[in-house]
């Protein structure tokens, strides 16, 4: 494996070298073989003291990447990687991609934060990147976990200490952007745009167009996590990618019964980030991202570029949408999809909050689905208009995983790892590794029950 220096060496400004904090007692917890593999790394040949921070690969410049970003809607200037030290790019076939530690000690970011992280939100990133991964979501992925063999001190007192080992197209943030805006660096922010330009989308070489295609593979992203329930729960411009990956696994959680409104973080106390807000979030995120891209401009034509920039955003609700009508479409089986069928669709679910995944996954074992209703007069209704329409059940099956990364199982895993048995992490890891093959086991694929489902809540607490 050789490591690059591109982004240190192209944007200096926004990086600061600083290396890793050794740690005591380095011991793997997880290892991603076939990942590993597609870098040229194994099991034998990896350094488990370099992926814990203790020794430094060959080539590598160990930095921390400075960024801003709006945080619930707020402003913050002072951000960057607190806790993380990206060590520098790998190529895998013929694209490259940053390697990076998290919880790998103190930076000049850190503000006052230890620099660690808890084991259990680094096995929860693991579990999440990978299991979106193989729902064919982008995301940033998930290289190794490593114990640190030392404890960290959180809000329920003290944790096991660990690194996670990620791999990302790039960790290109808006608040990247924004930090360079709100500073007034403009050589930096020209230099940012080019290196995002060379590194995404070769082909565009005008801010606009860079706006125009990062709304699309926002919009993209956003439309695959809606169709599988899923819900971020921060997503902050810092925590949103110019290369279209999911990133920064926190407070994030798959809905089990359809609400609309479903909210899980307990910092999230308006809802700001519920289920139904995540496209409209997108929308703003992208909007702060514009307002960076236009300074790029000379100021006469400034006014010009606001309009151009309001019709690019304009088009991701366009996107948005037709990008979700097609995976709902996909999902119900059909070579077409009536609005009014799923309105009706949205409307019974919600209604019942029947379990979002199994609602669809069940479609063709008729006996099974009606008993996820609890009005199966209602459901039996629509599912004639739906019958009508000559669904194909293998078109459903391809759209439909069975198993998705449930509250009740990523809860029990991390509890169970925490106590020291990695054991149930690592079969729930490969579940949902492989979400559409339907387990032998009824317990992958199961609801939470009803009283786990109404007081759960995640914690950003990482
Ligand atoms: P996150 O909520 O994980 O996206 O983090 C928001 C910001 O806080 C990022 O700049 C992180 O690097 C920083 N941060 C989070 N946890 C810590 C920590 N334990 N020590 C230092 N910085 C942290
Ligand atoms: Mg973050």
């Amino acid at each position: 494996m050789n490591l690059t220096q591109q982004y240190a060496d192209t944007l200096p400004e926004l990086v600061s070298p600083c290396l890793p904090t050794p740690v005591t007692q380095p011991n793997w917890i997880y290892f991603n073989d076939a990942l590993a593999g597609q870098i040229g790394l194994s099991r034998d040949n990896v350094s488990l003291q370099a992926l814990a921070g203790n020794a430094v690969f060959p080539d590598s410049q160990s930095v921390a990447q400075a960024y801003s970003g709006h945080q619930f809607g707020q402003f913050n200037p002072n951000l960057g990687d607190g806790r993380a030290h990206l060590l520098g790019e790998v190529q895998i076939g013929k694209q490259i991609a940053d390697l990076a530690l998290k919880g790998s000690g103190r930076t000049p970011y850190s503000r006052g934060g230890d620099g660690r992280a808890a084991l259990g939100p680094m096995l929860r990133e693991a579990l999440i990147s990978e299991h979106l991964h193989a729902l064919g979501i982008p995301s940033t992925r998930s290289l190794a976990v490593v114990g640190t063999g030392e404890s960290v001190y959180r809000q329920f007192g003290p944790e096991s200490g660990a690194i996670l080992a990620r791999i990302a197209s790039s960790h290109i943030r808006v608040g990247t952007f924004e930090h360079c805006a709100a500073r007034g660096q403009i050589d930096t922010l020209k230099a940012l745009f080019e290196y995002t330009c060379q590194r995404h989308y070769s082909d565009t070489k005008d801010p606009m167009d860079l706006l125009r295609q990062v709304s699309l593979r926002q919009a993209e992203l956003i439309a695959q996590w809606m169709s599988v329930g899923f819900i971020h729960g921060v997503m902050n411009t810092d925590n949103m990618t110019l290369s279209g990956e999911s990133i920064d696994f926190g407070p994030c959680a798959f809905m089990d019964g359809y609400n609309s409104a479903q909210v899980y973080s307990s910092i999230d106390q308006q809802g700001r980030y519920a289920y139904q807000n995540q496209p409209g979030i997108g929308q703003w995120n992208l909007t702060r991202l514009a307002e960076c891209l236009i300074t790029l401009y000379p100021n006469g034509e400034r006014d010009e570029r606001v309009e151009q920039a309001k019709s690019v955003l304009a088009e991701y609700e366009i996107d948005y949408q037709s990008t979700y009508n097609e995976r709902m479409r996909q999902k119900l089986g059909l070579a077409e999809l009536p609005d009014a069928i799923l309105a009706d669709w949205l409307a019974l679910l919600s209604e019942q909050q029947a379990d979002w995944t199994l609602a669809h996954t069940m479609l063709f074992e008729p006996d099974d689905w009606i008993e996820l209703f609890a009005k199966p007069e209602q459901a039996q209704a629509w599912r004639e208009s739906w019958l009508a329409l000559n669904p194909d059940p293998d078109l459903a099956r391809q759209h439909n995983p069975w198993v998705i990364a449930r509250n009740h199982l990523v809860d029990h895993a991390l509890r169970m790892a925490e106590d020291g048995d990695v054991e149930p992490f690592t079969r729930l890891l490969d579940h949902l590794k492989t979400p559409f093959d339907k387990p032998e086991s009824e317990e992958w694929i199961r609801p939470a029950s009803a009283g786990f489902a109404a007081t759960f809540r995640t914690f950003c607490g990482t």
